[in-house]
């Protein structure tokens, strides 16, 4: 590709409302261009990014024996009716009608379609087992779209549906999978972690995220680093016993201390009304300047409901915090629940001391807040030497005391993004939507089934998280927008310039590389602030002074500094 001929078009700045480095990183580079909240252009260079994506994970559904298809995008709202999601789903669902008033969704999924077509088609056992799967557009009216395409609405999602005869072959369909999607992100270089997730009303243990690590990431992931063992932290919560299971409330007010107060208390001295929904204390520092030094002398005690998350806690987000909530000094604190300074013992929270009027604890983490047996992490070790009190980001270090369920080590814990979700569904929408198949003597049976999702677009920019430096991306080789890009200086005015350009740049592309000639007559100092940005991870610069001695000069996206290879041995090097 010529850049004359490709369209590039890169921004000094990111738009005010990106807070996370990959979605500012990908409208400076312009990968993506906004259009309404959480829908957003592809543009040429993102393209081809999420196009590597997809062909990788392609290639690997094919392997692993998967067929692709692809079902409509505008999906008629009966064989949602029939499962009952067209209700169930509430707001994220979007419901649209057409001219004659009949009702329509735009798919999140396809669990219904694909259910439709297998009940139709998959009528003997001799068919199975079956992987049906398609790269399409989703829509999910999510209630926070937010950075970029990490949460958008519209997005691109590569799922796939299992059928089998029975739950054991159906176990296999699941671990090719999960063998699969190793692949995949093995393949695109990132660092991630296959982590238990919730099986909700199904059951069992078949269900895994894959979660590229990350600070920014929305989930929390708790894992022990001597072990395989590894769960989102919604899982471990709701591992314990069921029943067994203490409200919050309960279980604030059964910790063993000496003070006097439960939850109750602590919602009451935030005049904050106490639902079932409340689950986890945060306490932080407040605010200090760079020299570590407090500015204001207090003490942040929120209690936050289920479905809020500390992102939206540090940006101030929650509703209620606006609305009748306040944060109480660590002077009403200790004095309220009667606890020496040095202890905020009575709440439950052991090992954070306060000293004069701020707690050193400048961290926080959300899952210790009642040190509940089975439901609460317990003697968590709040970090309280921490330099950064940024509640985000230093999650990662936080040790949970608890030995691993596998007995095998300490529990740490870190966040990642969700980027695919393995998930065995039994027969959930089989018996919904009565997808039988004749077995062996004859008679129908129920086919079991599964799902597997992975998000095309949010792996790129989950790929970004991993990726970067203050210059901008540096992508994978597997995922670049371009393996290599030719830099040539003053093209239009030398020959041997031209010349020695266009002919590496034709040799590169008769070997298959991916390779880019930067033919606009930019300066250096734009053409290299460009590919910087944009993360080609392979600079080759031509210049009449290097060409004058054979040579050229070379840079990894990674490297510090360019270094000088022979004009005869690049092709050689790059292949
Ligand atoms: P999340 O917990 O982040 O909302 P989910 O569990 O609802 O995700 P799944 O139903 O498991 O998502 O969908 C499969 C994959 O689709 C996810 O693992 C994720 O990579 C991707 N995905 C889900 N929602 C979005 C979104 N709003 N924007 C981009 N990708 C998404
Ligand atoms: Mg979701
Ligand atoms: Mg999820
Ligand atoms: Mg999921």
């Amino acid at each position: 590709m010529k850049a004359t001929q490709f369209f590039i078009s890169t921004l000094k700045d990111a738009p005010a409302d990106a807070e996370v480095v990959s979605h500012k990183l990908m409208m400076r580079a312009g990968f993506i261009k906004r259009l309404g909240a959480g829908i957003y252009n592809y543009m040429p260079m993102g393209l081809r990014v999420i196009r590597k994506v997809e062909n990788i994970i392609r290639e690997e559904m094919n392997r692993a024996g998967a067929v692709e298809l692809l079902m409509p995008v505008v999906q008629p709202a009966e064989l949602w009716q029939e499962t009952g999601r067209f209700e169930k789903m509430g707001p994220e669902l979007l419901r649209v009608k057409d001219r004659h008033g009949r009702d329509f969704i735009i798919q999140p999924t396809s669990e219904e379609v694909v259910t439709d077509i297998a009940r139709q088609e998959l009528r003997s056992y001799r068919q199975l087992p079956k992987n049906f799967y398609h790269i399409q557009t989703k829509f999910r009216d999510e209630r926070r779209p937010r950075f970029g395409v990490m949460r958008g609405r519209e997005f691109t999602m590569k799922d796939a549906y299992s059928f089998d005869r029975d739950a054991e072959s159906a176990g296999r369909s699941y671990d090719a999978m999960f063998q699969a999607y190793c692949r995949i992100f093995d393949r695109m270089g990132l660092q991630y972690r296959a982590v238990a997730a919730d099986t909700g009303a199904i059951g069992g243990d078949r269900s895994h995220e894959f979660q590229v690590i990350a600070d920014t990431g929305e989930d929390a992931i708790i894992y022990c680093p001597t072990s395989d063992y590894a769960a989102n932290i919604e899982l471990a919560e709701a591992l314990a016993p069921q029943g067994a299971r203490p409200s919050a409330t309960q279980s604030m007010a059964k910790v063993p201390t000496p003070g006097k107060s439960t939850c109750e208390d602590v919602a009451a001295l935030l005049g904050l009304p106490l639902t079932q929904t409340v689950k986890s204390l945060v306490l932080a520092a407040d605010e200090t300047d760079d020299s570590g030094a407090v500015i204001k002398s207090q003490i942040w005690l929120l209690l936050v409901r289920g479905d809020h998350d500390l992102n939206e806690v540090k940006a101030g987000k929650i509703e209620g915090l606006k609305n009748g909530w306040r944060f109480a000094t660590a002077g009403e604190i200790v004095e309220h629940f009667g606890c020496k300074p040095g202890y905020l013992g009575p709440i439950g929270l052991k090992g954070v001391k306060i000293v004069a009027d701020r707690t050193v604890a400048q961290m926080a983490d959300f899952v210790c807040g009642a040190n509940e047996a089975d439901f609460h992490l317990s003697g968590v070790n709040w970090g309280c030497d921490l330099p950064e009190p940024d509640l985000v980001a230093d999650i990662r270090n936080v040790v949970a005391g608890d030995l691993s369920p596998d007995g095998k080590g300490v529990l740490a814990i870190q966040r990642g993004i969700e980027v695919g979700h393995v998930f065995y569904l039994g027969t959930k929408y089989s018996k919904a939507m009565n997808a039988t198949f004749l077995d062996e003597n004859g008679k129908p049976a129920l086919m079991e089934m599964g799902c597997f999702g992975i998000g095309v677009t949010r792996t790129v920019a989950a790929a970004i998280e991993q990726g970067h430096d203050a210059r901008g991306i540096i992508w994978p080789d597997a995922i670049a927008p371009f393996t290599v890009v030719l830099c040539p200086i003053g093209m239009d005015r030398s020959a041997e310039v031209k010349t020695a350009a266009e002919t590496l740049y034709a040799e590169l592309q008769a070997l298959g590389v991916d390779v880019l000639l930067d033919d606009r007559g930019e300066r250096p100092g734009a053409m290299f602030a460009d590919w910087e940005l944009i993360g080609v991870p392979h600079r080759v610069v031509l210049s009449d002074r290097g060409l004058k001695e054979g040579q050229v000069e070379y840079q990894g996206r990674r490297d510090e500094a360019a270094t000088k290879l022979a004009l005869a041995d690049v092709v050689a090097h790059l292949k």
